[in-house]
């Protein structure tokens, strides 16, 4: 894999059009991309990624003017979530059309569409004659990869060309809506919140799986799966007992903000609800690198964008989150 900049998209575009894969920039985090019209190049992703095959595939379009020619916008709901929120960090589960191979959406006669406004991806979605299917760009049950140093060890051999677009400006990936009965459904949360979504439309609900595992049959696949999880253990923690759970005879990385403790490392990930989610699984990424025994990671409220860090970390941790009170 050869890492290129912006000015070099048509070496990118040639791969693409070859069937072979590429990585690319986009807001949220990078997607590990293919031609979405070519069932044998969206294989390839499968492949590379270790993803399961019943675990569907997002598609990134130039514009939204394009959903139409790959998917049918049945209400009005969905008419307005694509308007207010289009392009951006937000992908919309519509029902498909045949132009999409059955691969890309696991069989499913829905398709995730996404436009994202990232300059990079825009940019080489305006030069293909194609959408882009892509998941992120990170090896099934791992952080995604949002830098390219965090990326490039692992698709050496699967992947051409990783476009390097710097540090990805979210770093959480997109919010996934589905309109059900006539009210949005976020199957995972993102940048794009609940609260925006309730602004725009009245009322918006959210899956009960987000913080909980889920098995057989749900809305999206992507919940069952073990995720976003560094080789080393993780547990989330609230603040007040964080002390608690270090060992000092032990690597313990922390990873939260403004702690005062003794340990091993300890990470700063920064102060907002924005900062965190920009940094956390770069830090994660770093924490593995660091070669340590536990990472313990400070839990931080659900409420607005917090609702999508703590959504993540929970599958981070495997579930193991250690509360100050239960009750809470
Ligand atoms: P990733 O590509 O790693 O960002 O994951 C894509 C997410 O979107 C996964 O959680 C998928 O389960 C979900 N997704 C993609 N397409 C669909 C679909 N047609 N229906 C429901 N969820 C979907
Ligand atoms: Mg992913």
């Amino acid at each position: 894999m050869k890492v290129i900049k912006e000015d070099d998209l048509d070496k990118a575009i040639e791969s693409l059009n070859k069937g072979n894969l590429i990585i690319f920039p986009t807001e949220t985090v990078y997607g590990l991309g293919a031609n979405a019209l070519d069932s044998l190049a969206v294989d390839k992703i499968f492949a590379a990624k270790n993803r399961q095959s019943n675990n569907p595939l997002i598609v990134h379009l130039k514009n939204k003017e394009e959903i139409n020619k790959y998917a049918i916008i049945n209400n009005d709901v969905e008419r307005k979530l694509i308007n207010y929120f289009m392009p951006g960090p937000f992908t919309l589960i519509l029902q498909k059309k045949d132009l999409i191979p059955s691969n890309v959406t696991c069989q499913l006669d829905t398709v995730g569409i996404r436009v994202p406004i990232d300059k990079i991806a825009h940019k080489l979605l305006e030069k293909l004659s194609f959408p882009i299917a892509a998941p992120s760009a990170n090896k099934s049950t791992k952080p995604s990869g949002t830098n390219v140093l965090d990326i490039i060890d692992d698709f050496t051999d699967s992947v051409d060309y990783i476009i390097d677009g710097g540090d990805s400006l979210i770093g959480l990936e997109s919010t996934v809506v589905k309109v059900i009965d006539n009210i949005p459904t976020i199957l995972r949360p993102g940048f794009i919140t609940k609260e925006d979504i309730e602004e725009v439309i009245g009322k918006c609900h959210v899956s009960e799986y987000l913080f909980k595992k889920a098995d057989g049959q749900v809305e999206s696949p992507g919940m069952l799966y073990k995720h976003y999880a560094p080789k080393t253990e993780c547990i989330l923690c609230d603040k007040e007992i964080i002390n608690d759970f270090i060992d000092t005879t032990k690597k313990v990385i922390v990873i939260g903000h403004n702690l005062n403790i003794t340990c091993y490392k300890y990470y700063d990930y920064g102060k907002t609800f924005e900062d965190i989610a920009h940094n956390i699984f770069k830090l994660l990424r770093q924490a593995d690198r660091d070669k340590a025994d536990l990472i313990i990671i400070e839990a931080t409220s659900i409420k607005s964008l917090g609702l999508a860090i703590m959504n993540r970390l929970i599958r981070t941790c495997n579930y193991n989150y250690k509360r100050y009170n239960e009750n809470s």
